[in-house]
């Protein structure tokens, strides 16, 4: 049997895996890019031949990784005594998703249906670094892995787990994963790659689900 691994609100999650305040808190990630690749400060590396397989950006990051900047002017421009509130959703976190907040929509829009919002901008070395790690450990888990995305995964389980242990197997799975890098992830598990993922979508989130064979 073939599963398909989705990782849930995947930027809002990273971001609450570094700072867990922000668990529980409709949080949205946003903004016009990665507020990085504009500073000289960084430098330019590709993740590509590490992070084969995936949907990868080019990369820019820090050689100093410390190094901390205050990215709040980048997604807040105040000219002309107007604030204006600049860039789209990527991610929302699910309970600033309970306000209707989608993905693509203005943060000002977002921030108008979801006054609580937290609205945090881009940090993708961070993602992808999540990833990678994931990928790796997914790799000792799973006999044959595909990266799909930067939070999707295809791995085929067929002689490996018994199809009565499936279920177990993933929920497993899906528990140590939280444990050991504290991102929710839910899991399809279908007879083909294709009908597993949509598995995966009537799942979420932080759920397993299965569609038997027959
Ligand atoms: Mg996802």
């Amino acid at each position: 049997m073939k599963i398909h691994l989705d990782l849930d609100c995947f930027f809002a999650s990273c971001e609450r895996a570094i700072n867990p305040k922000l668990c529980g808190k409709p949080i949205a990630v946003g903004g016009r890019s990665d507020a990085k690749i504009f500073s000289k400060n960084f430098h330019s590396r590709r993740l590509y031949d590490k992070n084969k397989g995936a949907f990868v950006p080019n990369l820019f990051y820090p050689e100093n990784k410390k190094e901390k900047e205050d990215f709040n002017s980048f997604f807040v421009e105040n000219s002309e005594n107007k604030i204006k509130i600049r860039g789209i959703i990527t991610t929302a976190s699910y309970e600033a998703r309970e306000y209707g907040l989608k993905t693509g929509m203005t943060i000002r829009e977002s921030l108008r249906m979801c006054p609580p919002l937290l609205v945090l901008t881009p940090n993708h070395l961070l993602y992808h670094e999540f990833s990678h790690n994931l990928y790796e450990f997914l790799k000792l888990k799973i006999p044959l892995i595909e990266q799909y995305s930067i939070d999707e995964f295809f791995g085929d389980l067929s002689g490996w787990v018994k199809d009565e242990d499936l279920f177990d197997f993933c929920n497993n799975l899906k528990k140590e994963i939280y444990e050991k890098f504290k991102l929710p992830i839910t899991i399809g598990i279908a007879n083909s790659k294709w009908a597993a993922k949509l598995v995966t979508s009537s799942a979420k989130p932080f759920g397993v689900r299965e569609v038997k064979k027959e």
